[in-house]
């Protein structure tokens, strides 16, 4: 339909009388400068009339001001105490003759619409479909608007209205919002009952500052060994967890939620793209560790449409900014950035734009980078909050030089590269230590914790070396066995079972226990239970020094002397 600016379409179940005729003339002579309209008979319209002239209808019907009523009351807010707010709204409510911007569906399919007639929309803007769908215009262009649908395509046929919202894509954000699974827009979807929202805010969101910044100097510690001991990982830092598919990458980022228990830290954990069942699982698992008290779930599943999936990791950074601008200390996952990209690349194609590098179109790393700088650790004049970011990245056979690893790479502040053959060959959690980094957790990390590592990382990557020259070597001298012994040790010390994150304490004690080649001795299969029996005899017998590690992050010569004499102990009576 061509609807141009001098054109004017009444609407009605009935033709208007002659004074009305005059007083709708009347009107659009001085409203818009047009003489004459169309009438249209339609006999949806109950009572009263629609005018449309141009992009703009005026709306006389009943129904038209009934929604007036309802949009006036929504806008009053509050949820609970409906009776006095109907009565304010009814005594102050005048019907008006509302103008509203109309487009109309051109074109429908894949989960997205073409709209034309919306000329002011915004980007990022939430459209508003004539059957309740709703959708968010992510393409304007010279006459068209290319909106993605949050919910199926089925419901919007070509040819129906569409109105603005006149609001960005926001999402509820809450205290009550702990302990929930809720979907990409901050619906529950644990049949757990309502929300209670406080706020409403829109998904993006500029980062702050630098003014608003400190460098990170609190440790968010993982309780994984090899974790906590050679990348430790900052509060406010983002430390990409990459590695092929099934080599522990959740493992790792759900350990360290679990790990959080008690230490004040809100956890989100924002599946993207996953199958429904592992994210079910997932929430088993952290419901068995009681680790919902203090996290929430944001789940957008494989099944679900890819604008969804392409909004979920915004959804849960929102709500993590809501707590870190209270103050709160936050841990976020992204699980997964790869599955992001490709629903990204999806909406992307669908929509018409130009395909880039491996299809991808290219505000890709845009995409991530605006995700991942609103992590940060705020000033301590700005409430002193701060959001952890754990992005986690799936590589295709080992390829951390394809696009989107090496954009998350460079956006984030170091990674922790998981490896096929290690974890295959048994090597729990299958971090590569030589490829992995943190590049500012350094100056978080724990005192105590930094002087028990000592030259951990040196070790291992003599190790490694030595391992790898020796391969084929036949007969070994007493000195370079010995070194190889020692060496495995160091791996079988950082090898970790999954959901039992160590305490600080214990983690200083293995480190300290297995560097002075203590435990060379001891046997490959018995390691475990030896390094458990050391820890619960220092724990009964000197829980002065725990103490102390844990909170007051001190390790003198003394208490490592105490340390190593306990575990010499042990060692003897169990053998
Ligand atoms: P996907 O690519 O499917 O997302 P992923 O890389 O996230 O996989 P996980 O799901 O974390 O990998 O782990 C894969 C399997 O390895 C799981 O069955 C998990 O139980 C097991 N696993 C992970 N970490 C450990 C560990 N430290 N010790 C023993 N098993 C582990
Ligand atoms: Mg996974």
């Amino acid at each position: 339909m061509d609807i141009s600016e001098n054109k004017a379409i009444l609407y009605s179940d009935k033709t208007p009388s002659d004074t009305q005729r005059e007083r709708l003339l009347a009107f659009l002579r001085s409203k818009h400068n047009v003489d004459d309209y169309d009438f249209i008979e339609d006999l949806s319209i109950k009572d009263g009339f629609k005018l449309m002239v141009g992009d703009e209808v005026y709306d006389w019907t009943n129904e038209g001001r009934l929604r007036q009523l309802k949009n006036f009351i929504e806008t009053l807010g509050g949820k609970e105490n409906y009776v006095p707010l109907l009565r304010g709204a009814v005594n102050k409510w005048k019907p008006d003759a509302v103008v509203e911007e109309i487009g109309r569906v051109t074109r429908v399919g894949d989960g997205i619409a073409a709209v034309s007639g919306l000329d002011s929309a915004e980007y990022g803007e939430i459209l508003l479909f004539e059957n309740g769908v709703k959708g968010m215009a992510l393409d304007l262009k010279e006459n068209e608007i290319g909106c993605v649908l949050f919910d199926r395509d089925q419901d919007v046929m070509q040819g129906s209205t569409v109105s603005r919202s006149g609001k960005v894509a926001g999402m509820p954000v809450g205290e009550e919002f702990i302990g929930r699974v809720i979907d990409a827009l901050g619906n529950p979807i644990d049949e757990k009952g309502e929300i209670k929202v406080e706020k409403y805010f829109p998904i993006e969101h500029h980062a702050p500052g630098i003014i608003d910044r400190q460098s990170v100097n609190t440790p968010l510690e993982t309780g994984i060994l090899a974790i906590d001991s050679m990348f430790p990982i900052g509060r406010g830092q983002r430390e990409l967890i990459i590695g092929d598919r099934q080599t522990g990458k959740t493992s790792i980022a759900i350990d360290t939620i679990l790990n959080q228990n008690g230490k004040g830290v809100i956890c989100i954990y924002v599946a993207i793209g996953q199958k429904a069942s592992s994210v079910s699982g997932i929430v088993n698992t952290l419901e068995k560790y009681g680790a919902m008290n203090y996290t929430t779930v944001v789940s957008s599943t494989a099944s679900d449409p890819s604008p969804l999936q392409y909004i979920a990791p915004y959804s849960g950074c929102t709500l993590a900014e809501y707590f870190m601008n209270l103050g709160h200390d936050v841990l976020i996952v992204y699980d997964d950035l790869s599955k992001h990209a490709v629903a990204y690349r999806s909406l992307s194609l669908i929509l018409g734009r130009k395909p880039g590098r491996e299809a991808y179109p290219g505000d890709i790393f845009y995409l991530h980078s605006r995700l991942l700088e609103r992590s940060a650790n705020m000033a301590d004049n700005r409430g002193g909050g701060s959001i952890t970011a754990l992005p986690i990245v799936e590589t295709q056979a080992g390829d951390v030089s394809a696009y989107i690893p090496t954009n998350v790479i460079s956006i984030t502040d170091g990674q922790l590269y998981l490896e096929s053959d290690l974890f295959f060959s048994g090597q729990r959690p299958a971090i590569n230590v030589g490829l992995s980094v943190s590049r500012v957790g350094g100056n978080a990390q724990s005192k105590a914790v930094k002087s028990a590592s000592g030259s951990l990382r040196l070790d291992l990557a003599q190790y490694r070396e030595l391992a790898a020259f020796m391969q084929f070597a036949g007969d070994l001298d007493e000195n370079t066995k010995k070194q190889l012994d020692y060496g495995s040790c160091l791996m079988r010390m950082l090898r970790q079972k999954q959901h039992m994150p160590y305490s600080r304490h214990r983690i200083i004690i293995i480190l300290i226990v297995t560097l002075s080649h203590l435990m060379s001795a001891v046997k490959d299969e018995d390691y475990e239970e030896v390094i458990s029996l050391i820890c619960t005899d220092i724990e009964r017998n000197y829980l002065q020094v725990c103490h102390s590690i844990n909170e007051e992050g001190k390790l003198t010569e003394e208490m490592k002397k105490t340390i190593l004499s306990s575990a010499a102990e042990t060692i003897k009576n169990y053998g």
